[in-house]
């Protein structure tokens, strides 16, 4: 009798020791992640605890996001890189279409959209938007022996836009959606301009710089044809983070961070203000 008592304390004392060095190993790799969290470096074998912000956006918009060595870059995705340091999270950058970038955040496949958006009425019934970090410029591109001069010349136009801008939402309004033609992005109108399959481009000032500059025959009307704001999109029920992303913005406004960016990549004397 004695010895199986002796035995069944023996078991009792085994199964907890067991329970006790489980225990050690929760609180370690608790502790681990809380260091990854801050410090932004963790390695790929804990990516589920890691806090990660996952950006959507469409790296065909220079300066704000473009691909250079098979990296996304540009004024957006250093802006999210520097809110997410704030937030002590790692950024992620998912590529898409634009028209993409709202339905994948209500679906919350992603967290938020950085992508030169324009804050409109339509697109508020969505998502909330942040307190704005640049100014946008709705320009006109045409060749140079162009007959359109002004605004007013787009009447009876083919006019080319990227699909779902604003761009796209102002011209099919003004001069209705027989007249004007959509493509996936800012290069395809640009490069349908050049061989003539559209009479000009309405697309966001800096992005039209950059297509301008890397093509011949073309350039930019000097009349605008809309002043707007770039804002970060974020899913309606997610307050929390709309709140952090704001208080993010203003210290890096206030510390010259997002000037610094944003002269980065658009000279002062080339800036839409
Ligand atoms: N600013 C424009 C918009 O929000 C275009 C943005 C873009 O093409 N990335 O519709």
């Amino acid at each position: 009798m004695k010895k199986i008592i002796a035995l069944m304390l023996a078991v009792v004392f085994a199964l907890s020791m067991i329970a006790c060095s489980s225990d050690n190993a929760k609180t370690t790799s608790t502790a681990e992640t809380k260091t990854e969290a801050k410090t932004g470096d963790a390695d790929s074998t804990n990516k589920d605890e890691k806090k990660t912000l996952v950006m959507g956006t469409s790296a065909n918009f220079p300066p704000y996001e473009y691909i250079e060595n098979e990296e996304i870059t540009g004024i957006d995705a250093e802006i999210a890189a520097a809110i997410a340091e704030k937030l002590g999270m790692k950024l992620e950058i998912k590529d898409m279409e634009f028209e993409s970038i709202i339905p994948a955040i209500t679906q919350h496949s992603i967290d938020i959209g950085l992508a030169g958006m324009t804050v409109n009425e339509e697109r508020l019934e969505s998502v909330n938007f942040s307190d704005s970090y640049a100014k946008g410029v709705q320009v006109v591109i045409v060749t140079e022996d162009s007959s359109i001069a002004t605004i007013d010349d787009l009447e009876g136009k083919k006019i080319g836009v990227q699909s779902g801008t604003t761009g796209d939402i102002y011209c099919t309004d003004d001069y209705g959606q027989e007249n004007v033609k959509q493509f996936t992005n800012g290069a395809l109108a640009t490069a349908a301009l050049k061989n003539g399959q559209v009479d000009c481009v309405v697309i966001d000032s800096e992005p039209a710089k950059a297509f301008v500059a890397s093509n011949t025959g073309l350039k930019i009307l000097k009349t605008t044809y809309a002043d707007e704001d770039y804002a970060a999109a974020i899913a309606k029920d997610n307050e929390e983070l709309l709140k952090k992303v704001n208080d993010a913005l203003a210290e890096l406004k206030s510390e010259g961070k997002l000037d610094a960016i944003i002269n980065k990549y658009i000279p002062a004397e080339g800036k839409a203000e």
